[in-house]
């Protein structure tokens, strides 16, 4: 049984939303996880029952992940690359476990920011999204959704 729906604690700004997200949980309430897998996200969210499965993160997630590793993983190749005490084998092998590591660190906090800000838009069927629902008259005023 679903529990009663009250107005849950909206986040005020995107960023908000964003980080909450990013942190794995309901970008909505926050009372909740938004992930039930590693980068599977749960179809509603069990404290506000918003609807997640109509995200479309596609390939931003990724895109994100690849883009932080590279800037994160450039630095580190330029010290070791001009190192005379490592071989060639040796450098590659750094780089490749490095980047693997940090692509799959970033790709759920990806995926939840993305979903995040998604949901803040009013994009697809978010529509019309926490901003419009944070902006929304409060619960007990005149043409609130809230009663
Ligand atoms: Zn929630």
């Amino acid at each position: 049984m679903l529990a009663p729906v009250t107005r849950p604690n909206l986040p005020e700004t995107a960023t908000a939303a964003i980080l909450r997200g990013v942190k794995g949980e309901c970008p909505r309430c926050g009372q909740a996880r938004l992930f039930r897998a590693w980068l599977k996200p749960v179809d509603h969210c069990p404290a506000c029952h918003q609807d997640w499965s109509v995200h479309q993160a596609d390939d931003f997630p990724p895109y994100i992940s690849i883009f932080l590793t590279g800037h994160l993983l450039a630095p580190v190749m330029i010290a070791i690359g001009g190192s005379d005490a490592l071989s060639m084998t040796a450098k590659i092998g750094i780089a490749m476990v490095l980047a693997a590591i940090l692509m799959l660190m970033f790709l759920q906090p990806a995926k939840g920011g993305t979903i995040a800000l998604q949901w803040w838009l009013g994009m697809h069927d978010f529509a019309p999204g926490g901003k419009a629902e944070t902006s929304a008259p409060p619960k007990g005023a005149p043409g609130s959704p809230w009663g």
